[in-house]
């Protein structure tokens, strides 16, 4: 964790947005034509292809649950999306990712309405730069609900973080490479209920307080996209 290097100038990021601000967002759903439900998302120069399917029957049958059906997550980069080629396959990080963003999707989903299926969502960052894991979490929920998965609430996602003594919004790479601290929060914004809280660095009581309150303020803005990003492709949520 470096904090020599100095990343707020006058009060402004390096890509020109102030502390709080998002980098711009983008979201298309429905754009695999052969997966069941498919979504892109970008933020700034973070790009995430999500595709769903399911729920539908689990083999082998021994790991077919009895009450509930289960959530599969693979998170995956592919080898173009960073700066140095990356080696193909599961390495540590990604199968920890992949863990991560199941527990932060699985309270949105009916599972026990499922039993003995599977839903397997895979999440491929095709490009990286900085808050994957969140961009990811926000492709996933789309791309479960618009495969027709039953789902209390979408699930939106946001990175915060401290850089230069400074609290900010949505880390690109470089500033999630030198942050102080980084927290990634996901949440069901209309049942105002948190399923992921990740915190990496130190802060004290006052600064986590005031970083959960700008994730969940952003939260809800990323969800009035996912929203809207249904509605004009499906007309409904
Ligand atoms: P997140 O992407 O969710 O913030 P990390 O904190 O693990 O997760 O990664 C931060 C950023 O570091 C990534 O978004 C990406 O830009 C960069 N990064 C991660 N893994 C690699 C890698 N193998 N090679 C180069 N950059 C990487």
């Amino acid at each position: 964790m470096k904090k020599d290097i100095n990343l707020i100038v006058e009060g402004k990021r390096i890509d020109g947005r102030s502390p709080t601000d998002l980098r711009p967002i983008e979201m298309k759903v429905g754009v695999l034509t052969r997966a069941q439900g498919s979504a892109e998302v970008r933020f700034g120069n973070t790009v995430v292809v999500a595709s769903a399917y399911g729920p539908r029957e689990l083999y082998p049958k021994f790991l077919q649950e009895e009450e509930k059906g289960i959530l599969r997550v693979r998170y995956s980069m592919v080898p173009f999306s960073v700066d140095e080629r990356k080696a193909p396959g599961p390495d540590r990080r990604s199968i920890e990712l992949s863990k991560v963003m199941r527990l932060a999707l699985e309270p949105a989903v009916f599972l026990s309405d499922f039993p003995k299926t599977t839903i397997d969502v895979f999440v491929d960052i095709l490009q990286a730069d900085g808050s994957t894991r969140v961009t990811g979490i926000n492709a996933a929920s789309l791309a479960l609900a618009v495969a027709g998965v039953p789902m209390r609430d979408l699930v939106s996602a946001c990175s915060v973080g401290k850089i230069n003594g400074t609290l900010i919004v949505d880390l690109n790479g470089l500033e999630d490479n030198n942050s102080e601290c980084d927290m990634a929060v996901a949440m069901m914004p209309s049942k105002n209920e948190i399923t992921l809280l990740q915190m990496d660095g130190e802060l004290d009581k006052k600064e986590v307080l005031e970083l959960l309150n700008y994730a969940i303020e952003n939260c809800k803005k990323i969800y009035e996209l996912q929203k809207k990003t249904i509605k004009e492709n499906y007309g409904s949520v």
